[in-house]
């Protein structure tokens, strides 16, 4: 058997077409979702994922805005810059690029974000709403492989899931999600017993574990859909002819930037599994398309009944 390749950039672009045509109706309604992305210091890797969602949003029709204050920021005046977001009335979502400096005390500045324009999905109240089924605002990550099942006629009302990982981003809600889509659910990490024999018995199986190739054709159920969420760079040779000797166009990769990105799965899974999502080109643009698309979803929650009367109203 050869897995079906999930394909997330035609799936990213989908979601992201319908999400820039919700923000042209609301526009023309007189409302125009705003995004503000707070990127504190100058980690690259966090310049990069910023760049991505602010370049997003532009595409989209989404007013974007980035702040940048200084790496040396106290948690106090970063407190202040969040509740100014909070009041502004143009601003329907804040997203704080983690991770912050030591000095700053994270949780407190995710606990400021107004629930309401809480886009990453982490404030306490929006995990209590989606456990309990309330609207809210979901985390990308998960919600985007929601989105990617959903779109690939992966059904998982009744369907054994298997979710490797349990943090508070990816996860915790990803088994939360598929619980309420009606799925039998089992949280596995690193202290589960015969890991490999529990993910066996999955027909979806989720790995958001952050270890190349762990998981390997003995975890996988012949036919079931793999969705991997990890995203590891490889940059030891040894390592990388473990995984892709043979394989002309990682070589070439390889050969010319030094590293190459894989996720979680080995990709010996492909011939066991029913369906399989790549890395890169999986999981990860859905994560962006998500983040517009609960944009204008907290747009509309804050700012809705301005809309009344028009189609959007009715969404
Ligand atoms: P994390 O906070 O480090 O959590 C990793 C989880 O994996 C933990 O629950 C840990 O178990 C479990 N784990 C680690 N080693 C294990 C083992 N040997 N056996 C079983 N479980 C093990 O990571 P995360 O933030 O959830 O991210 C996971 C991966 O997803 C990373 O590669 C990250 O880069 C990627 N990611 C991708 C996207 C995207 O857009 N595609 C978004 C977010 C994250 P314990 O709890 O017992 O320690």
């Amino acid at each position: 058997m050869t897995a079906v390749v999930l394909d997330g950039n035609r799936i990213a672009a989908e979601i992201r077409a319908e999400v820039a045509s919700d923000v042209n109706s609301m526009t023309s309604a007189g409302i125009r979702p705003g995004l503000a992305v707070v990127l504190v210091g100058n980690n690259p890797a966090s310049e990069i994922y910023v760049r991505g969602k602010v370049k997003s949003s532009g595409e989209i029709g989404i007013y974007s805005e980035q702040l940048t204050p200084p790496e040396n920021i106290s948690t106090e005046e970063l407190l202040e810059l969040v509740l100014r977001l909070n009041r502004r009335d143009d601003i329907d979502g804040i997203l704080v690029q983690l991770p912050l400096p030591a000095q700053v005390d994270s949780k407190k500045i995710l606990m400021a974000v107004d629930p309401a324009k809480d886009v990453d999905g982490f404030h306490p109240m929006n995990v209590g709403y989606l456990s309990t089924q309330r609207p809210g605002l979901v985390p990308c990550t998960p919600a985007g492989v929601m989105e990617m099942l959903r779109r690939s006629g992966i059904a998982t009302s009744g369907a054994e899931a298997v979710v490797i990982g349990r943090s508070d981003i990816v996860g915790k809600p990803m088994a939360m999600l598929l619980t309420n889509a009606n799925a039998t659910v089992t949280i596995c990490h690193s202290r589960t017993r015969d890991l490999p024999g529990v993910c066996r018995r999955a027909d979806i199986l989720v790995a958001a574990i952050g270890k190349n190739g762990m998981v390997t054709r003995d975890f996988v159920k012949p036919g079931a859909a793999v969705i991997d969420v990890g995203i590891n760079r490889v940059t030891d040779p040894a390592e990388f002819k473990a995984f892709f000797a043979g394989n002309a166009k990682r070589e070439a990769e390889f050969a010319s930037k030094g590293s190459t990105l894989m996720g979680d799965v080995h990709p010996e899974v492909a011939e066991v599994a029913g369906a399989l999502t790549p890395v890169p080109g999986g999981v990860g643009p859905l994560t962006i398309a998500m983040l517009m698309s609960n944009t204008v979803k907290a747009a509309k929650m804050r700012r809705g009944n301005h809309l009344a009367g028009t189609a959007e109203a009715a969404r």
